[in-house]
């Protein structure tokens, strides 16, 4: 929704709201079901069990076919290109691909109009832009295509968990970033539906201690098959039931968008009984991944896209290897991005699924350079690893670490009334375990923990650079 409509939303009564939303629901769904949706849907139905030969026979198709149209149509491409001595048949396998440089953020930013295909005009080509949590949002144009093949992918991640996504299909709750309810809200409901979608749709902003058992009443009484959210906020709402002994029964927990610990996943799958499926997809579009059945890790939808793993030499490294993520959308034709270097750091597992799919597992696919601490004496510390200090102290809500400089780290805490002196001690003993006694950890109790303006929520905070 648009400033001006969502200034007019913001003060009709809820149930004018609630009507709002589901008729806006009914325009967007023509941009997202439209076109060739159902035929990429079909497609991505019978592809997920095809043989490793024949998605990679796929991919190179469709990139020998992106290649010539970024020849002929978009000046970056015919540039580098040309620069390079390549015409597009010198570019028909995914080896092939290596013959072109990586693109950075700082080239999209510095070619922009150069990047955008001839074929389309900036004015009606669809827009989106990275999060920006760490530096300036950098916008990205996309085609009707490629917002058809995201959908396409979203609704193959909920057929794996079980449930059907169209419309008037199984129930569903969304708890994201949509500022349905007004901020200046400070009474339930903190809710809306989209009666359309059979969707209940939380707020993200109004979660706090107090009302938290507001949203688990609407849940029960809502009876959704399924919830869709941020692993932060999802896991605010199975910490509370854990603290309070109690359950809800969901067929499954969606989540994405924020990497999800293992801390999390544990309650949040035992609060509400339920398998979690992780899904992840690039802001820049270029790489979309799924969790299957078997819960084993992320697989990389190499319909959508390709997926390199490089080192900092832009040289493909072996499976198992960590290295940053390297992605080449093969359905953007209103900006192609290809060789795209993520902020994401991964490895592609050697070992691939039991589950009978041939694409391959991606591990730890959201952790990003920005989100690890690094030390004075160059150790690189991995969230994960801070996990564990938090696990016994049951007090604590929320939390989120924030490293100012090497020496210093704020850890904001959100914390019920049972938080003690013992729980303080606990952690600063476990935290100083693992990043050395040299490093100042100072405790600061919060009434909340501040979210991005998109809803979302991260753990870690690093001021200082990975120095690599
Ligand atoms: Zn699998």
């Amino acid at each position: 929704m648009d400033s001006p409509l969502k200034g007019l939303y913001d003060v009709l009564p809820v149930s004018l709201q609630n009507l709002a939303l589901t008729g806006f629901s009914i325009a967007l769904d023509k941009m997202r079901y439209g076109g060739e949706f159902q035929n990429i849907k079909s497609h991505l139905e019978k592809s997920q069990w095809h043989s490793e030969d024949e998605l990679i026979s796929y991919q190179e198709l469709k990139l020998s076919e992106l290649i010539k149209y970024c020849y002929k149509h978009v000046p970056y491409y015919t540039g580098v290109m040309n620069g390079l001595s390549l015409k597009p048949s010198d570019i028909c396998t995914i080896e092939d691909l290596q013959k072109l440089p990586l693109l950075t953020k700082d080239d999209i930013k510095n070619n922009f109009s150069a990047l955008l295909s001839d074929q389309y005009s900036y004015k009606k080509v669809k827009k989106g832009h990275t999060s920006g949590t760490t530096g300036s949002p950098l916008e990205i144009c996309y085609s009707d295509n490629l917002i058809h093949y995201n959908y396409a992918m979203l609704d193959r991640q909920y057929s794996w968990a079980g449930v059907n996504l169209a419309k008037h299909g199984d129930k569903v709750a969304v708890i994201r970033g949509n500022t349905i309810v007004p901020l200046n809200n400070s009474q339930p409901p903190f809710w809306r539906y989209n009666h359309y979608h059979n969707q209940l749709l939380l707020s993200s902003f109004h979660l706090k201690p107090s009302n938290i058992h507001y949203y688990l009443d609407e849940l029960e009484r809502y009876t959704p098959r399924v919830l869709d959210g941020y692993p932060s906020t999802v896991y605010v709402l199975a910490k509370y039931l854990d603290n309070n002994n109690q359950t809800l029964k969901l067929d499954s927990v969606l989540t994405s968008s924020e990497t999800l610990y293992d801390f999390q996943r544990e309650v949040i799958e035992k609060s509400f009984e339920c398998k979690i499926f992780d899904y992840f997809g690039s802001a820049e579009r270029v790489l979309f991944t799924t969790e299957c059945e078997n819960h084993t890790g992320s697989h990389i939808g190499m319909e959508y896209g390709i997926t390199e793993i490089c080192n900092q030499d832009g040289e493909c490294v072996i499976e198992n290897e960590i290295g940053t993520i390297v992605a080449t959308s093969l359905h953007n034709y209103a900006m192609p991005l290809i060789r795209y270097k993520t902020n994401d750091m991964s490895a592609i597992k050697k070992e691939r699924c039991q589950c009978g799919r041939k694409h391959p597992l991606l591990l730890d696919v959201t952790t990003k350079a920005e989100d690890m601490l690094t030390l004075r004496d160059g150790r690189i510390i991995s969230p994960s690893v801070l996990t564990h200090p938090f696990k016994p102290v049951t007090s604590i809500l929320e939390s989120q670490i924030i490293q100012n400089d090497y020496d210093n780290i704020t850890i904001k805490l959100n914390v019920d009334d049972k938080f003690s002196t013992h729980d303080k001690k606990s952690l600063l003993h476990g935290l100083s375990e693992r990043l050395g006694s040299d490093v100042n950890i100072k405790l600061e109790i919060v009434d909340e923990i501040k979210r991005t303006h998109t809803g979302k929520f991260k753990w870690v905070i690093s001021k200082v650079g990975l120095g690599i």
